[in-house]
């Protein structure tokens, strides 16, 4: 019999993860990074019980922008080494443009790993179809409960003083609007306000993203009207009127 593992942080993702994958076996591996105390915390708070084990390689190689490169395949190998033969990771749809996130990773991944452990072991995506937003829709769509995804940790740029979320990293961004677009309340869950700096950094990107990802955004920021609607429709003209965005076909 196969034995399975999730691969798990603590944040949105991965929980949604264990719910849609019926409560799985957990790993979560502290790599030494800057945010790890916070994913250890929401660890803490929300249902999953990982096996842990601590390591530096995030403190070694972390980048200035939180990235750490290698990392996925890194969380692969130990879930490989302690005798998992399904490893799963959660790389959903829309961020699967970097090295270590794509449908090549991980069946190369897959080859890899069985290569070196001398037998067959599957690394397999639990979300190649679904984005964020549509994620959480599932999950409170299920009945699970909304203030575990108030509790995990997604956010990449901790305050060193508080509680909160930064609310202006790209995480806490998508993380705001996969709630809001399922109308969890986010009050009080971001240190800064997204609106603020959310509009220039991604409303004025649109063109970049797959359209489901622009739907999202859009809604949100409708939902807000009040105070978004001015701004978002001194961007839409310069965004939408030339040529064929990326995505939008
Ligand atoms: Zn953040």
């Amino acid at each position: 019999m196969s034995k399975d593992v999730l691969l798990y942080s603590g944040g949105m993702d991965s929980l949604i993860a264990w719910y849609y994958l019926q409560e799985p076996s957990t790993m979560y591996v502290d790599l030494g990074h800057k945010y790890a105390h916070k994913e250890k915390q929401a660890i803490n708070l929300l249902p999953p019980s990982p096996v842990t084990f601590e390591s530096n390689y995030g403190k070694a190689f972390e980048e200035d922008d939180a990235h750490i490169a290698g990392r996925n395949f890194y969380l692969a190998m130990y879930a490989a080494a302690c005798g998992n033969d399904v490893i799963w990771l959660v790389t959903q749809a829309g961020e699967q443009n970097v090295p270590d996130r794509t449908p090549e990773f991980y069946e190369k991944s897959s080859q890899a790993l069985t290569l070196i452990f001398g037998r067959v072991v599957e690394l397999r995506n639990v979300f190649p179809v679904l984005h964020k937003h549509e994620m959480v829709r599932w999950y409170l769509g299920s009945g699970h409960p909304d203030v575990y995804l108030r509790v995990a940790w997604s956010c990449y740029n901790p305050p060193d003083n508080g509680a909160l979320e930064c609310g202006a990293c790209g995480a806490c961004f998508r993380k705001y609007i996969a709630l809001e677009y399922s109308d969890v309340d986010t009050t009080g869950l971001f240190a800064h306000d997204i609106h603020q700096w959310g509009l220039v950094n991604y409303v004025s990107r649109l063109n970049e993203y797959p359209w489901q990802r622009v739907e999202a955004i859009v809604k949100v920021y409708l939902k807000h009207s009040e105070r978004n609607l001015g701004k978002l429709f001194s961007f839409a003209p310069m965004r939408f009127g030339v040529g064929n965005p990326q995505g939008w076909e």
